[in-house]
């Protein structure tokens, strides 16, 4: 048996009549600039999500990237942040959501996680806001970038709280959360301004690079909107410096088809999930992942936690066995060369270090049947 952490074919072979005919309206009418399907696309997301608009845009990082420039141009009336605005955000992340804080212009600072959801710890953000307080760097926190990593939504409750007594913008990294939902909202309806991925593997994905940014702020609407397609309203009316960041019509063509099936697809992954969780339950040593009462967990990864010195054996062990899983994240942001001397790392991170050397991320494919769920569990087990 061979079973890949994602099997992008089986999804393909379930959909792929509807999938050949929205290309094939994409070959009659020509347009693969902001053809018809992207607006169409941002239309159904905004209303999906639950926001008055939507942008599409060429990447989930773009996405976050632009609106990071929006808030700045908003907020401080200039393109670009300054080193010395702070911007608090999770080490456990993809690299992208650090990435864009310095491009923006900002300084990250790295807040520890909790280490049942693997999301930034609200409690850790109050604490480090507090001790600030008294220092010279107290007004300098400007925003939020909380990300419902895994799929799993953080306690936007907590987080919009924070962020209001402190005045702070929340933008939302929703890459991995397409779906997600906290108390009856979808994750991305929250903040000022969200950032979705649609990069091939995550929830809802196109067939190559893609975003999409959500807000219902009218201004960080307008600046987003110019952002992506130069700074300006049209061609010789440039009012900022921006990029050449497009939704591709053929991407908003085959992800208006996916969405379709996405939350067919986000249940599936949830049974999935049960079907571990009941495998796993009665083993000492391996701890399930965990998400708090009010959220709807997407599973854009099924994520266990394992003895570090077992870990890596383990894995090596069932790939042996055809079985692919991955480690999300061996290398914490806050330990790339990148980030060391470019951030701020108020304490020892060490609930983020800790999962780095636990976890590992078990095939969560929504075509996934049973036998091979089976099969992943029994090898494990015998491992343990
Ligand atoms: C995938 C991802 C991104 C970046 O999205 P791209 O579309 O690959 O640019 C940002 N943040 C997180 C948490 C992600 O998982």
């Amino acid at each position: 048996m061979q079973i890949p952490l994602l099997d992008l074919g089986r999804e393909y072979e379930y959909i792929k009549k509807d999938i050949k005919e929205s290309i094939q309206r994409c070959f009659k009418h020509q347009r693969w600039i902001f053809g018809p399907e992207v607006r169409e696309l941002e239309e159904r997301i905004a209303k999906y999500i639950g926001t008055k608009y939507a942008v599409g845009v060429a990447s989930g990082t773009d996405a976050l990237l632009i609106s990071l420039r929006a808030l700045a141009i908003k907020t401080k009336g200039k393109e670009f942040f300054d080193k010395k605005d702070l911007i608090i955000t999770t080490p456990f992340t993809f690299t992208s959501t650090g990435e864009v804080i310095l491009r923006a212009g900002a300084t990250p600072v790295f807040i520890d996680i909790d280490p049942d959801t693997y999301n930034i710890d609200p409690t850790k953000i109050r604490e480090y806001l507090h001790a600030l307080r008294l220092t010279p760097h107290a007004s300098q926190v400007v925003g939020i970038i909380p990300v419902h990593l895994f799929g799993n939504p953080c306690n936007m409750d907590e987080i919009i709280k924070i962020a209001k007594e402190n005045n702070l913008f929340v933008l939302e990294d929703c890459a991995q959360s397409f779906g997600a939902i906290w108390k009856n909202k979808k994750t991305g309806s929250f903040g000022n301004i969200s950032a979705f991925s649609f990069f091939p593997s995550k929830n809802l994905g196109g067939f190559g690079d893609g975003g999409v940014i959500v807000t219902d702020d009218e201004e960080l609407f307008e600046k987003s909107y110019m952002l992506r397609n130069h700074g300006g309203k049209d061609k010789y009316n440039v009012e900022h410096i921006g990029y050449n960041s497009r939704l591709d019509t053929i991407q908003a063509s085959i992800l208006l088809t996916k969405l379709k099936y996405v939350d067919e697809f986000n249940e599936k992954r949830r049974k999935i999930a049960e079907m571990y969780e009941r495998e796993f339950k009665k083993i000492r040593g391996v701890i399930t992942p965990k998400s708090l009462k009010d959220a709807y967990h997407v599973y854009h990864q099924y994520t266990i936690r394992i003895s570090e010195k077992k870990r890596d054996e383990i894995q090596k062990e069932i790939k042996n066995k055809g079985i692919s899983t991955a480690v999300y994240y061996y290398v914490p942001l806050h330990k790339m060369k990148v980030f060391k001397e470019k951030s701020i790392i108020p304490e020892l991170l060490k609930e983020t270090e800790k999962a780095s050397r636990e976890v590992l991320s078990l095939p969560i494919e929504p075509l996934l049947k049973k036998e091979e769920i089976s099969f992943i569990c029994k090898n494990i087990k015998e491992m343990i």
